[in-house]
């Protein structure tokens, strides 16, 4: 039996999707995700996120499991690959349907669209509001399919405007919802919103630490959290890194990638010294290793505003 010592341990993970090679953004959401359990003697997850359709690269993962690697970070047990866990998901959404919670929905995104620009419908922080046109309509994927030809995704009802949550570094957050949304995709697949949910449950991941683009969809993973009856962790939502235009770190800022750095010669810890400056870990840039910010670390003087990553001075 597990002791109550072990049970209290914090878990915490780190979720990339490997949609390319790590930047200076992810290094330093993964890097803060990492020191805030390992500060408290708590374990760390490693679970690559390989579900994410067109955008993801068949070579990345092994890229990224190196990158983290290159920058100190390591992780407990086995690394969990969302494509192997299909069925859980499946079984998540089963579950949804049967509790009358997720209902089959053959409209297109377009057809979303274009019912939002009408008259008293509207638009949400993600693009249209889901009007509700297939709320009650059929009794299930098949059925959906018999009377329409269509293959269905899974929308979860939503009945309330907000879900109100207290981030543990963003504050008290009002959680507006917007609308029904997409739990399973029309191909079968899991949505982000119900996989990462599953997978973080499934872990008893108890500290979700990630960057603030996230925000707005954490409501949608509470509900989904209460429906599934699970254990919420801790969020922890931190600025992003952008660019000099203030718009999110990419390719067009300039190459922030570590491989970038590492085949200049720039080393891990000249990285790391940047990152942990920029994050008010340490008032200077100078060298340091990840394990060396264990510490003394804490999120106090972690800037409230985006920080640059274009600016680095790295090489
Ligand atoms: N896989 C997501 C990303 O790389 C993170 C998801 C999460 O932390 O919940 O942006």
């Amino acid at each position: 039996m597990a002791s109550p010592r072990a049970a209290a341990q914090v878990q915490g993970r780190l979720a990339p999707s490997p949609t390319g090679a790590l930047h200076l953004g992810n290094a330093r959401t993964f890097l803060l995700a990492w020191l805030s359990v390992r500060a408290r003697g708590g374990a760390v997850r490693l679970r690559i996120e390989d579900i994410d359709g067109p955008r993801v690269k068949a070579d990345a993962a092994a890229g990224v499991v190196e990158d983290l690697r290159w920058l100190g970070l390591d992780w407990d047990g086995e690394i969990v690959v969302q494509s192997q866990r299909l069925p859980s998901y499946a079984k998540a959404a089963a579950r949804l349907i049967e509790l009358g919670i997720a209902y089959p929905c053959v409209c297109t995104r377009k057809e979303v669209e274009e019912a939002a620009s009408a008259p008293h419908e509207g638009m949400g922080p993600d693009g249209a509001i889901y009007p509700g046109t297939c709320r009650g309509r059929f009794d299930s994927i098949e059925d959906a399919r018999a009377q329409t030809g269509r293959d269905a995704s899974l929308r979860f009802r939503v009945e309330v405007a907000n879900v109100a949550f207290d981030d543990g570094f963003a504050g008290p957050q009002a959680g507006a919802i917007a609308g029904d949304f997409v739990i399973q995709k029309r191909d079968g697949g899991p949505a982000y919103q119900l996989a990462v949910v599953v997978d973080d449950a499934a872990a008893q991941v108890s500290e979700v630490l990630r960057a603030d683009d996230l925000l707005p969809s954490t409501p949608r993973q509470l509900l989904l959290y209460r429906a599934l009856g699970l254990t919420v962790p801790r969020f922890l939502h931190v600025p992003l890194v952008t660019g000099g235009d203030g718009l999110r770190l990419a390719k067009r800022h300039g190459d922030t990638s570590l491989r970038h750095f590492r085949e200049r010669g720039v080393a891990a810890a000249a990285v790391v010294g940047f990152l942990a400056k920029a994050s008010g870990l340490r008032a200077s840039g100078a060298p340091c290793m990840a394990r060396e910010l264990v510490a003394d670390f804490s999120l106090v003087h972690l800037p409230r505003t985006p920080i640059r990553g274009d600016d680095h001075g790295l090489c």
